[in-house]
């Protein structure tokens, strides 16, 4: 029996923001891991930048950015071209580099609750292995256009959990 953990590693942007994120994600993460038998829990952790974790291999990071131009995905050699093109889109993930990010400024007011939810949903993504065809059916946190007010709709856990035990070994030094 495992734990999952989702880390959020401050790179820019609040850290108060990240700091309720957390929280929030602390509320949403135990209804996805009822869902799968091979976990007994989950945790959300605030990562600073300049602290490298220590990841589990199904664990999942997420890097915070101010914004685009601060991209780990960029500065590892990947493309975040989806994102420069569409201002809605708060966060991106490369499957093939394992790295995820969302983009503060991009964040209503530095919502808490979007940066909890785009963290929810670039962890779909990572998990599932999943670029965009990921959003085909879904609802909620994980539909191409997300709805990150209340919480992961029971289909959103069912998905994420449905993954879990994908080990995606992601590097926590970025
Ligand atoms: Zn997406």
């Amino acid at each position: 029996m495992a734990d999952f953990t989702l880390y959020l590693k401050y790179k820019g942007g609040s850290r108060d923001s990240l700091e309720k994120a957390v929280t929030l994600l602390k509320a949403y993460l135990p209804k996805v891991v009822e869902k799968n038998a091979n976990f007994s829990g989950s945790n959300a952790v605030l990562v600073d930048d300049g602290t490298t974790p220590t990841l589990a291999e199904t664990d999942v990071i997420v890097y915070v950015v101010r914004n685009i131009s601060k991209s780990v995905i960029s500065a590892k050699g990947g493309s975040v071209a989806l994102a420069e093109a569409n201002e809605n889109v708060l966060g991106l993930t490369d499957i093939s580099k394992k790295i995820s990010e969302v983009y503060f400024d991009r964040l209503y007011e530095g919502s808490p609750k979007e940066l909890s939810g785009a963290a929810f949903h670039e962890a779909a993504h990572i998990k599932s292995n999943m670029d965009n065809s990921m959003h085909t059916g879904q609802d909620g946190f994980l539909k191409a256009s997300p709805d990150y007010n209340g919480s992961p709709t029971d289909d959103n856990n069912k998905f994420l959990a449905k993954h879990l035990d994908r080990k995606v070994t992601m590097n926590g030094s970025y």
